[in-house]
């Protein structure tokens, strides 16, 4: 199933499904499931709750809005906690890196982890402030999103997929210069509207695991990043395990695991993104997650 987050017209935040077709939207409640957020609904969400969706949305039929009349939001909106990110995790990426500055390119023992802080996600076709005043090296991350589903402590790599609720497409937006010059990330990627979510969250029985889709950026139509999720260095399961060993990870967390080769800063000059710039972050079996620069 695909779950969303949407505005009805009547200015209401409502938690939701696609339904089999794709092509129309059904509120949770409609279908018998009576949860403000989806966070509501994975902190719920089972087996038996699973099976009786899916038997509400076979009679759903024509009920509920087409998608083309609602106005998806990130599917979760406000996180409960920061986003757990991967730095450099794409195999192809770190080789081309390291033979741009002259050196071999030897497999990392440790994964990099750092915290993206959020506002509030950005939703699909919603804008990316340009935030022109503080920096001019705006640039994009194509990543995949993972969404915790069942609580998360000290878990085997073995265990790691069945504490998934879904997945989803981030863009871990970056100021380049800001992210340099203050040493750590958490200012030059954590600006009000640098963390366009969605556009909504495919289950984990729709994806394969370990997830091997192919991922892709386009800047104006044309395309800056192509690879694929099977190229990462460090895998799910080890990500998850790893800091789920120290951290207690819940329902509803977020966790982007790195982008491949291909962002702005990567070409030479840079292309960096500018005002009125599209921005389609794209991963197979999932879906488009469009943005604007405001
Ligand atoms: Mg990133």
């Amino acid at each position: 199933m695909r779950f969303v987050t949407y505005r009805d017209g009547k200015g209401n935040e409502l938690a939701g499904v696609l339904s089999v077709a794709g092509d129309r939207v059904h509120s949770l409640r409609d279908l018998g499931c009576d949860v403000p957020s989806l966070i509501d609904l994975i902190v719920r969400y089972d087996d038996r709750l699973e099976a009786e969706l899916k038997v509400g949305l076979a009679r759903a039929g024509e009920d509920g809005l087409p998608l083309a009349r609602v106005e998806l939001q990130a599917p979760i909106p406000h996180p409960r906690h920061d986003i757990l990110c991967v730095g450099q995790n794409y195999r192809a990426h770190a080789i081309e890196s390291a033979r741009y500055e002259g050196k071999e390119w030897k497999q990392p023992d440790w994964p990099v982890y750092f915290s993206k802080r959020v506002d509030r996600c950005v939703a699909p076709d919603g804008r990316i402030p340009a935030h022109a005043g503080i920096t001019s090296r705006l640039d994009y991350e194509a990543e995949l999103a993972v969404i915790v589903g069942k609580t998360a402590s000290r878990v085997k790599p073995g265990d790691v997929f069945k504490h998934i609720f879904g997945y989803t497409i981030a863009n871990d937006v970056s100021a380049r210069d800001i992210q340099m010059n203050h040493v750590q990330w958490i200012f030059g990627k954590g600006l009000d509207g640098f963390a366009p979510l969605g556009p909504w969250i495919a289950t984990a029985d729709e994806i394969p695991a370990p997830p091997r889709l192919a991922i892709r950026t386009r800047v104006n139509g044309e395309i800056r990043q192509d690879s694929n999720t099977g190229d990462f260095i460090f895998d799910i399961p080890r990500l998850i395990s790893e800091l789920s060993s120290g951290i207690t990870l819940e329902p509803g967390d977020i966790l982007i695991t790195g982008t491949p080769s291909g962002v702005g800063m990567g070409f030479n000059p840079p292309k960096f993104l500018k005002p009125g710039d599209s921005v389609e972050c794209e991963i197979e079996g999932i879906g488009v997650l469009r943005n604007v620069v405001a």
